[in-house]
Parts: structure tokens; C-alpha cells; sequence
């Protein structure tokens, strides 16, 4: 649905009051003639997509130059009018925005080069201003929204793209929320048939998770209420379905150990209100041993904050309950961009940029190397995990993360040839499928059109992606098996 700008203008009074409307009105206005002859692919006009960015910024309590700039980032590229016209208009500082956000479009360049050229604009548009990427990020979100309207070929590679760096981006920015949005809106285009099973096969059983959940928000509610704890609100939660699926593979598990599937997450004011409210619901509800993990006395690692605990509700259910406050709550969701609510100036504090220095040691390495691959080896130890590259016998790089076999490379290539694959040669010596791959070998897999995946293949297969493909060949077996027996 098109954000309007009533929209747009009562969202911004919400989240940052600070905003001067008539500035938003004017660039509002500018877009809608620089835009006005185009039209998206879904047949929708233009505007549509700087409104949808904007939109997604100012909910995320950006500030000023930011959302202007989110207004005015396609005008450069697709109009007649220019950087200068909008500098002329709006100044220096959301010129430099938008040419930060221009600069991070069209990549010339093709397979890993394009990878690593992609990555490595990122870093420096995140050196300079990190609110450049928060409005590439919340842009690409409206483009994978509009992804039915593009080529099957290129809906894929963009969806795969922003699970690879988009998500991972934000999910190192602390954007969790962001992350899952991002993944959730990728999954059916990067892995179709995986994406209808999770559907197919969990559906049911998370709608009556959620019911469940609501009933028992109603319980605690009451429960809090009459224990007199003043400002509290309580929300039903459901996991994204891609966080959820890649905990299934993970974990191997069964969709009924996962008790974070609907959570209920209590935000309240203080510290000291977190703690008073576990131990009501811990006095009301059995608490499930083991399970209790106070995140506030010890943060994770990535900084974040919260009571956990699971408990036995009334008929026999279980439910994860969350407890934080409204500041550990923001900073949970919208990590770095929290950082901007309430300020004068799109400028990070001094802790903050304490916080994110590590972007500028990801540059820092590549003043140091001048060799690519090991710039993306460095960048991908601190960001990702670390990789190797392998070439097929026609010179095409394939990415693995270090350890993978051929098997891995076989599947990476395409299923149908990991699904078939009965031996490999490395550097032109017969190998065995489960042989550890080194950057620069030249890797040859040969298949049978008789041979199938084996249940030991798990274990020979070192990426998840393989694991995926192999687990979701067994799981189709078993299907049809069963589907024999009962029908
Ligand atoms: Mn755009």
C-alpha cells in the first residue's frame, strides 16, 4: 500500500518531533516532479518507493537530513535533475547523503569482484555517515517487497544478495528487528521449495502458538496489573520464519522444542520493575528448569538485554517470556538507529562511535592490503566467517567457508548436481567427497544419474546450504514413503 504524506508527516510528529514538516512537505513535493513521468515496474508511480523509505526511516526515529535525503535518493540517477540542483535546494549535508546513497547503486563489475567491490563501498559509505546505509538498507526493504514485479533470475540475485550483506549488515548494526524483515522478505525467492515447506508444515502449529500466547498475555496483564506495576505493555511475538527455519536446520529440532516460536515480550520502565515482574509470573506460572537466563546482569556478547524465562501455562502449553525495559527494548530492535531518537544533529555520540569503530578498522585493513582477496579475508573473519575460493575447471569462482569439501561445491554448483554427485578431483588427483578444500583449487565433481544423497553425506557436507539440500532429499523420501504406506 502507497504511503501517503499525511502518513508520512504524523509518523515523523511520533518519532522525532524535532522534524521541521514544511522542510519533508518541500522535499515531498520535489520528488513527486522530479519522479513524475515514471512508473515501477509494478505499474505504481515512482514516488511510491522514496515515500516507502522515508516511511521505514522515520520509523526507525531518524533524523531530519536523513529522511529528506531518503525523499530525494533516486532523483540523481533516474531524472533530469542533478546533485547540484538538490544541493542548490537543500544544501551540503543531505547532497552528501544522497550521493553516498547513489554512489552504492549500479556495480559494473561481476561474480566475487562484484562481491567484494559491493562490500567494500559499503565500509566506506558506513566510515563516513552510517546513515547512508540505513537509507540503502531501508530502500533495498522496498525493493524486495516489489520483487514479484522483476525476472526470476534477477528477483533471486537481489533476494540473495540482501540475505548475504543486507541482513548481515544490519544484524552487526545491532537491527534485529531489521534483519528478520529483511530475511523473511528474501526466503521465498532464494529458497523456494524450502520456503513452501516451513509454510506448509508450521503454519498451523504457529497459529495456534500465537492464540495461545494472546490468551495468556490476558493472564499476566491482569496479573501485573493487580500486583500494581504502573507502566508495562506486553506483546505477542512471533519468531521470523527464516530466523526460525535456519534454527531448524541448525538445530535438527523438532518444531515443539522451540518455545521462543511466540514469545511474550514484557517492556517496562525500570531495571529493578524487570526483576519484580519475573518474580510474579514465576509465583503464578511454574517456571520450566533450566531455562531462566538473566541477559541484564550479563549481557550477550552483542550487548543485548533481557529476562528470559519459560513457563508452563495452564492447559499443559508453554510459553518464553521476555522481560526488558523500553531502552533495552529500542536498542534490541533498532540497534544504531535508537541512536538517533531525540537528537539535534544526525551525529552519533562519542560512545557510540566507540561502539562502531569497528567499521573503521574494516577500512583500516584495506589501507593495509592491497590484495582483494585477502582484504575480503580479513573483512569476512570480522563480519561474516572466514572463506576460501575455489575455481570450476572453466575458471568460475565458487565461495566456501573454509573446511568445505566437494561435496559442498558440488551442491553450491547446483542440487541437482550435489543430489547426483558420486566423486570429485581436485587439482586434476581423484579425490574422496568428504577431502577439506583449499583457496585456488581447481575442483571437478562428476555425477551418476543412479546416485543419491546418503544419510553419512550429512556429515561429509560442511556448509548449511548443502545440509539443507540433503536434509530436504531425505525429508521428501520420507514424505513419499509414508504417503505409500497410509494411502
Ligand atoms: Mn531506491
Amino acid at each position: 500500500m502507497a504511503i501517503t504524506i499525511k502518513q508520512l508527516l504524523k509518523k515523523i510528529e511520533e518519532t522525532n518531533p524535532k522534524i521541521d514538516l514544511d522542510l519533508v512537505r518541500l522535499a515531498y513535493e520535489y520528488a513527486k516532479e522530479a519522479h513524475q513521468d515514471q512508473k515501477r515496474l509494478s505499474g505504481e508511480p515512482y514516488l511510491v518507493h522514496p515515500m516507502a523509505t522515508a516511511y521505514q526511516l522515520a520509523e526507525l526515529g531518524l533524523d531530519q537530513s536523513t529522511i529528506i535525503a531518503a525523499l530525494l535518493h533516486d532523483i540523481p540517477e533516474d531524472t533530469k535533475f542533478t546533485l547540484a540542483d538538490i544541493k542548490k535546494d537543500f544544501g551540503q549535508e543531505i547532497t552528501f547523503l544522497v550521493k553516498g546513497v547513489t554512489s552504492l547503486g549500479k556495480l559494473k563489475y561481476r561474480g566475487m569482484d562484484r562481491y567484494v567491490e559491493n562490500l567494500r563501498r559499503m565500509f566506506v559509505a558506513m566510515a563516513k555517515d552510517i546513515r547512508v546505509i540505513l537509507i540503502r538498507i531501508c530502500d533495498r526493504i522496498h525493493n524486495l517487497s516489489t520483487l514479484e514485479y522483476l525476472p526470476p533470475e534477477k528477483a533471486k540475485r537481489i533476494a540473495l544478495e540482501s540475505i548475504e550483506i543486507y541482513a548481515k549488515i544490519a544484524n552487526r548494526l545491532g537491527m534485529g528487528e531489521i534483519k528478520g524483515v529483511i530475511e523473511d522478505l528474501a526466503f521465498p525467492y532464494v529458497y523456494p521449495q524450502e520456503y513452501q515447506w516451513m509454510i506448509k508444515k508450521f503454519k498451523p502449529h504457529y497459529d495456534k502458538m500465537e492464540l495461545y500466547s494472546k490468551k495468556m498475555q490476558k493472564g499476566i496483564n491482569r496479573l501485573l496489573k493487580d500486583n500494581k506495576i504502573e507502566y508495562f505493555s506486553i506483546h505477542a511475538r512471533a519468531k521470523h520464519l527464516y530466523s526460525l527455519y535456519q534454527k531448524l536446520l541448525h538445530y535438527n529440532k523438532d518444531i515443539q522444542q522451540i518455545y521462543d516460536l511466540v514469545a511474550l515480550r514484557i517492556v517496562t520502565d525500570k531495571i529493578l520493575d524487570c526483576y519484580q515482574i519475573l518474580g510474579l509470573i514465576h509465583a503464578q506460572y511454574k517456571p520450566m528448569p533450566g531455562r531462566l537466563k538473566d541477559y541484564i546482569a550479563q549481557p550477550k556478547p552483542n550487548g543485548y538485554q533481557s529476562l528470559h524465562t519459560t513457563v508452563f501455562g495452564g492447559d499443559g502449553q508453554i510459553s518464553e517470556i521476555q522481560i526488558r525495559t523500553k531502552d533495552m527494548h529500542e536498542e534490541a530492535e533498532y540497534g544504531i538507529a535508537a541512536h538517533w531518537q531525540y537528537k539535534e544533529e544526525g551525529r552519533l555520540s562519542e560512545i557510540d562511535r566507540k561502539k562502531y569503530n569497528w567499521v573503521q578498522k574494516i577500512l583500516d585493513l584495506q589501507k593495509i592490503s592491497d590484495d582483494q582477496n585477502q582484504y575480503l579475508k580479513s573483512l569476512k573473519l570480522d563480519i561474516f566467517q572466514n572463506y576460501i575460493f575455489v575455481f570450476t575447471p572453466k575458471g568460475e569462482v565458487i565461495e566456501l567457508p573454509e573446511g568445505a569439501t566437494p561435496l559442498d561445491f558440488a551442491y553450491m554448483i547446483h542440487s541437482e548436481i550435489g543430489d547426483h554427485c558420486s566423486g570429485a578431483k581436485v587439482n586434476n588427483k581423484i579425490v574422496s567427497l568428504a577431502y577439506p578444500l583449499m583457496s585456488g583449487d581447481v575442483v571437478e565433481v562428476f555425477t551418476n544419474a543412479k546416485k543419491k544423497p546418503s544419510l553419512d553425506w550429512l556429515e561429509i557436507a560442511k556448509t548449511d546450504h548443502a545440509k539443507h539440500k540433503i536434509k530436504y532429499f531425505f525429508n521428501r523420501k520420507r514424505n513419499k514413503e509414508v504417503k505409500k504406506l497410509t494411502g
